[in-house]
Parts: structure tokens; sequence; C-alpha cells
């Protein structure tokens, strides 16, 4: 069946498509968003969007780089806005893409708010965010009964380039059962030293997943302690994962397991559970 047989939303002239294009891994795309690049004429995307997401555009369309290139700084926010409301008011279809999903670390908020100034009418179409598909692709559930029954995200720098100050480090720290850090490798120190400040056990299990769901998929496992050294060894993009979840990845590393690893069915240790299969 071709895609055209779900009747998806036409793209209209004039109208922004602020779309996410998941982690990496063309195969976590949504239809929505192969839709938005087989019929955009503008692709106005980030740093983050897969090389192999990009070929997918229609040959017509032009691509607009709005990112971080070559040491240069990125060009600044107010800066892609005004470019996308421009190329709205030519009467373009404009699809802004973004890595992940636009809504989650990604200021796709801003980018909607400044369209709305500019009466400019637009759509969002979410994507798969890093921490959902790089979980996925390490083999660490995010949340996991008795285990992880809750889980946060959280930036490791906030709009200054800082470790967010206005965050309750003390209750993170003992409250998130599970914390997945976006933007962490440059503050890991800061970040971990928070932590365990705060209370959190320096032998909680962690782990660094960095290019999540692209062939240069790096996973570290580490303790809160030992992830600063850990971090040394991936270059970003990164996640940083803290939590007993980390654990399960000794039964669960599905990628691994294609390569030979040999897995647990009871990687906490909690019982075996071929006698309830
Ligand atoms: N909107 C995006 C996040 C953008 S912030 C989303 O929803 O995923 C950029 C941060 O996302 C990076 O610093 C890194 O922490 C994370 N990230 C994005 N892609 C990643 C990938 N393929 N592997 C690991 N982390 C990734």
């Amino acid at each position: 069946m071709n895609i055209d047989a779900l009747d998806l939303p036409a793209f209209r002239p004039g109208w922004v498509w602020l779309v996410g294009a998941g982690p990496g891994d063309p195969a976590l795309l949504t239809v929505g968003a192969l839709h938005a690049l087989q019929t955009a004429d503008v692709v106005v995307h980030d740093a983050l969007v897969d090389d192999r997401i990009l070929v997918l555009a229609n040959a017509d369309s032009e691509l607009i780089y709005a990112g971080k290139r070559g040491g240069k700084p990125s060009p600044r926010q107010p800066d892609i806005s005004a470019r996308l409301v421009a190329l709205a008011r030519q009467g373009k279809c404009v699809l802004r893409l973004k890595g992940g999903d636009p809504f989650l670390f990604g200021r796709g908020g801003e980018e909607a708010l400044a369209l709305v100034a500019a009466d400019i009418p637009f759509r969002i179409v979410p994507g798969v965010t890093a921490a959902v598909g790089g979980l996925a692709y390490a083999g660490i559930p995010m949340t996991h009964r008795a285990t992880a029954t809750a889980v946060t995200f959280v930036t490791g720098h906030n709009l200054s380039g800082k470790v967010p100050d206005d965050l309750d480090w003390p209750s993170l720290a003992a409250g998130a059962q599970v914390l997945i850090f976006y933007m962490a490798l440059k503050h890991i120190d800061e970040i971990v030293g928070r932590l365990i400040g705060a209370g959190r056990s320096p032998d909680t299990p962690a782990a660094l997943v960095a290019h999540a769901t692209t062939d240069a998929q790096q996973v570290v496992e580490t303790t809160l302690a030992a992830a600063k050294q850990a971090a040394k060894s991936v270059t970003p993009p990164a996640l940083f994962v803290v939590g007993e979840v980390v654990r399960l990845r000794d039964g669960l590393d599905w990628l691994g397991a294609i390569s030979g690893r040999v897995l647990t069915a009871d990687p906490l240790g909690h019982g075996d559970l071929r006698d309830a299969v």
C-alpha cells in the first residue's frame, strides 16, 4: 500500500510543519515525517538530523542547514524563526526538521510561538526522542515493574550553557528512580557531583548512550561515581542514564545479542523466569 492511501494532511503553501526526525535510524521516522519530506518545498534542518533521512526529501526540495558547522556558532534562534516566517510568506511548504522530538529540548515551542506571532499556520509532527529510541537500542527499558515506576528527562545545560540551577537536585536525586540527561557530556562532573551530593549512591548503575540508533552507536555501562571517567570514551551526541534499570541491559542488549552477546534472563537476580514461562 502506498502512504497516499492514508489520506494524510496535505502540505499547503505558506505552512510550516515542525517535524521530529527521530534519533538517527530512518526506521524510526514517522509516516507523517516521511510524508512531509516527500512533499516539502524547503527543508530547514539541524545538525542532529541524520543524512540517511535527508536523502528522503523529494529531489526538487531545497535543503537549508541551520546548525553548527566547522566550529562556527549556530545561527541565532530568532534568525532561524525569522527564516521560517520569510519562507512561509514566499508561499513555500516549509519543513522544519529537528532531531528527536521538536518539543523535547528542541526549541520547538519557541519556533512555533514565533509562527503564531507572525500569523503563519503550522502543524507539529512528533518524533521519537533520543531517550526513547536510544534506550531501546541500548537494551535498557526506561521503566520496569518494581524497579522503576517513574522516569525523568533532564537537560544537562540551560540557555546559558550551565547545569540548570532552578532544578530541585535533592528531589531529583532522591525521587527520580530513572534519570535521563540530554546534553550531559560537557557538565557530567557537575551533574554527578550534584546527584551524589544530594544523596544518590555513588554505586548507582549508569550508562552513556552515544550516537544512539546509528551505526556509530556506543553504550558504556558505568556507575555514578565512575561516570566522569567513562564519559571520556564517548563523543556527542550522548545521553546519560542513571538508575537500576541499566542492569537490565545484561538481559536485553538485543543488538549485542545479534553480534553474539549471551543474554541473561534474570539480570536483576529476582529469580529464574524460566519456570514462569
Ligand atoms: N529534540 C531532541 C533533543 C535535542 S537536544 C530529541 O528529542 O531527542 C540534543 C541532545 O539530544 C544531545 O546532546 C543528546 O543528549 C541527545 N541526542 C540526540 N540525538 C542523539 C543520539 N542519536 N544519541 C544520543 N543522544 C542523542
